[in-house]
């Protein structure tokens, strides 16, 4: 589960979130809609400790990222402490992020051998039956230059599945892709939606898509849920004028 008690996030003297709560419970997927510069991108790189928070905590299975000391003082957790924490967690990025100058099955067993300490064998096998399944068999051996924007998005998002996350963060991962390419990564994340359990903490602009997977989805505004609920209720009858603006926006 992922867990957000009073978050607060400032830039500077930018305060982009402010009281922030919501949880995600295990299996739970959620799709966070909002203006662009609401902070949808800033709350998953928070969870994946990308960004450090400013007030408030988030806490991952119950364990906090940070930790209050003696004298009421935030304190970061080692960097050591919160790698451990945030193996289990993917991350997708609009701009995929692939090694380049690795190809494309030596991207997905970097971090099974690295990190979760598997033998070559193993993690090439998996690999290659995580291309498979993103149907990206026959390009294990290119460099990602050679691939199309949508066939690297899928190389990413087998690279994430290769560390058998429990949780799955994809921060707009069709957004930077030709339209005729967004079709064939979303049946790749329906697909894993279906066929897994992984807890799915989303931002998308594909409103079709986050109403076939979401469980719930969470409109925030200035830094704020402003309302959130079931896809149906959500996109079909939202309370608030500033939800219906911005999906008669999108839609
Ligand atoms: P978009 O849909 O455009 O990606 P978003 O809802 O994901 O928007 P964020 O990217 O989280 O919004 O950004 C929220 C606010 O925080 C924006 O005003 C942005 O300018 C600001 N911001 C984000 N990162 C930084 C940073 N490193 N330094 C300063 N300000 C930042």
């Amino acid at each position: 589960a992922i867990e957000f008690k009073d978050v607060e996030k400032r830039f500077g003297k930018t305060t982009v979130l402010e009281n922030l709560n919501f949880t995600v419970a295990p299996g739970e997927r959620v799709t966070l809609i909002g203006p662009s510069g609401s902070g949808k991108t800033t709350i998953l790189r928070l969870v994946m400790t990308l960004e450090e928070l400013t007030g408030g905590y988030i806490f991952i299975d119950g364990r906090p990222l940070t930790f209050e000391d003696r004298d009421g003082k935030r304190v970061e957790l080692p960097k050591k402490t919160t790698r451990a924490m945030t193996t289990r967690i993917g991350m997708v990025f609009q701009q995929f992020n692939l090694f380049p100058n690795m190809t494309v099955i030596e991207n997905i067993i970097e971090a099974p051998i690295h990190v979760l300490g598997k033998s070559k064998d193993e993690a090439v096998a998996d690999a290659k039956s995580l291309l498979e399944r993103v149907g990206l068999s026959e390009k294990a051996d290119e460099h990602p230059t050679r691939l199309s924007g949508g066939q690297q998005q899928r190389v990413a998002i087998a690279r994430a599945l290769a560390m058998s996350p429990e949780i799955l963060l994809l921060d707009e991962v069709t957004s930077a892709l030709d339209p005729e390419l967004v079709g064939d990564v979303l049946a790749v994340l329906r697909d894993i939606a279906e066929t897994t359990d992984i807890t799915m903490l989303l931002v998308t602009h594909e409103m079709q898509f986050a109403r076939e997977v979401s469980d719930r989805v969470m409109m925030f505004d200035g830094g704020l849920v402003l309302e959130e609920g079931p896809p149906d209720l959500i996109f079909n009858d939202p309370s608030h004028e500033r939800t219906r603006s911005f999906l008669s926006s999108v839609l």
